[in-house]
């Protein structure tokens, strides 16, 4: 069954209120008929109770589980239909009372109990009237055989309430709800509704009969605690699935973000590739217009050469980043090497670089030899992205100085420029794949990656780097390596 949003206006819900109350009136003139009218007063008073322990699901639409209906049931073969419907009401109150924080505004609080009332009386009255036609069919009198009309008023009940509710969702809220999903949505909630509304009821009433008011008591503590335990079972699914929620949600964020990624770092990889691709296609054109070119302006054939160098870093570093992703971490293939002239022919060949740039750039080792074991071809890479990055990212007559120390089974290898720096709310981020600082793609052709890499290298080979920098006034990168 379903429990009540308090948007409600217009025709429907008065005329399933006033339904309810003509109902009670009914019933209330009956009450002087009644027998054992102080065992009736604690059974409506159960009713209203029991709906405080009922549990509420939060599917697409609310589905609750109670006993309400079960004590409905139970007072039908004593009290007739208009007694069950008195219990309905009861039930409807105590639904109404479970929620009441709920209503802010007084009035929409009036007219969910008046539905409530309503809607429970209605359903619980027909249930009724069903139950007594087939026991006077079938002269049923026991409860075994009473099982029977008792099934089938739990259905009769249940389905009432749902189809009831589905009014409300269809004429109130305007929800375009297709019936046939909706009950089947609800089947499982309505199993479980008849089941203990059915055997609950049956109980219920020959303990009533047997024992009066204390048979009441006895049996309804089982099943108000099972209800109860339902109810923390239910809340403990909500809160998985509200868990679930969170981390898929969580998960498609991720996702959204690593597609954004992916589309700024092509955007870069294209806007990158194309200025070497041009370059190599206007020498290769002007090469076959002018066979003699490279001859006479030697410098054509460097320009090729180095744009071709540029792609190839390009797609070096993507495959690098993605051995680094899917493997776990970038091969080496390992060799003792003397760390001081891979250095110095790296700084060499940024030499032609830097003096384009009037950059002053020296290399200072402290000692003259230093072996290591490690990838000689990735530490030059190493030093590669860093003195690369320095030359790019300094001004003109600016400083870049590469230093080496050997200190306690380390080596401790420094490049230090005077160029634009890193913002100092960049630097925890400036290790991470495609990352740049804002504004320096105005100053310098990058893909965001060298960095992401030369931390991968260093780390493969058990070291460490860090940048310690300041804005406007330069960066030191510093590597450790074990010896
Ligand atoms: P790329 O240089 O190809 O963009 P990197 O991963 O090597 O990629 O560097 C990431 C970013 O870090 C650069 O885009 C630049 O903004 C910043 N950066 C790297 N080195 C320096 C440096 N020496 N001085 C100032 N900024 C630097």
């Amino acid at each position: 069954m379903h429990i009540l949003k308090p948007q409600l206006k217009a025709a429907y819900l008065p005329i399933i209120s006033l339904l309810g109350f003509a109902i009670l009136y009914h019933s209330a003139i009956q009450i002087p008929s009644f027998p054992n009218k102080l065992d009736l007063l604690f059974i409506l008073l159960l009713a209203a109770i029991s709906q405080l322990v009922a549990s509420t699901s939060n599917l697409e639409h609310v589905q609750a589980y109670e006993v309400g209906s079960a004590i409905g049931m139970a007072t039908i073969p004593i009290y007739g239909p208009f007694g069950a419907a008195l219990a309905g009401a009861a039930s409807g109150f105590g639904i109404w009372l479970a929620k009441i924080n709920k209503y802010r505004i007084w009035k929409d609080s009036i007219q969910v109990v008046c539905f409530n009332i309503g809607m429970f009386s209605v359903s619980m009255l027909i249930a009724g009237w069903v139950f007594v036609a087939i026991q006077n069919q079938f002269e049923l009198v026991s409860f075994p055989d009473l099982i029977i009309p008792w099934v089938v008023a739990a259905i009769v009940n249940d389905q009432l309430n749902l189809f009831i509710l589905a009014g409300v969702l269809r004429f109130e809220q305007g929800v375009d709800i297709n019936l046939k999903d909706y009950w089947q949505e609800n089947l499982w909630a309505a199993v479980i509704n008849i089941a203990i509304a059915s055997l609950g009821g049956g109980l219920l009433s020959s303990a009533m009969r047997l024992f009066g008011w204390k048979g009441i008591a006895i049996f309804f503590m089982p099943i108000i605690l099972s209800s109860f335990s339902f109810r923390l079972y239910v809340r403990q699914m909500q809160s998985h699935l509200d868990n679930l929620e969170s981390i898929i949600a969580e998960r498609t964020h991720t996702l959204q973000d690593l597609m954004k990624e992916k589309d700024a770092f092509l955007a870069v990889l294209t806007h990158d590739m194309k200025s070497p691709l041009t370059s190599i296609g206007i020498y290769v054109d002007m090469i076959r217009k002018f066979p003699n070119l490279p001859i006479q302006k030697p410098h054509s054939i460097e320009t090729i050469a180095s744009s071709q160098q540029s792609l190839l870093n390009i797609v070096n570093n993507i495959l690098d980043l993605e051995k680094l992703q899917i493997e776990g971490g970038i091969p080496l293939d390992k060799t003792v090497f003397d760390l001081i002239p891979t250095i110095e022919s790296t700084v060499e060949s940024l030499r032609l670089q830097a003096t384009r740039k009037n950059i002053h750039l020296q290399f200072e080792p402290e000692t003259l030899s230093v072996n290591l074991t490690g990838d000689q071809h990735q530490i030059e890479r190493v030093m590669h992205n860093l003195l690369s990055n320095a030359v790019k990212y300094t001004p003109k007559e600016g400083n870049i100085c590469v230093s080496l120390q050997v200190q306690m089974e380390k080596i401790c290898l420094q490049v230090t420029d005077t160029g634009y720096g890193i913002p100092a709310e960049e630097l925890p981020f400036i290790f991470d794949r495609y990352r740049r600082v804002p504004g320096h793609e105005r100053l310098a052709v990058g893909t965001g990656l060298g960095l992401a890499i030369t931390k991968g290298i260093v780390e493969a080979h058990g070291g460490e780097i860090s940048v310690e920098s300041e804005n406007e006034v330069g960066s030191t990168f510093t590597v450790m390596l074990p010896l």
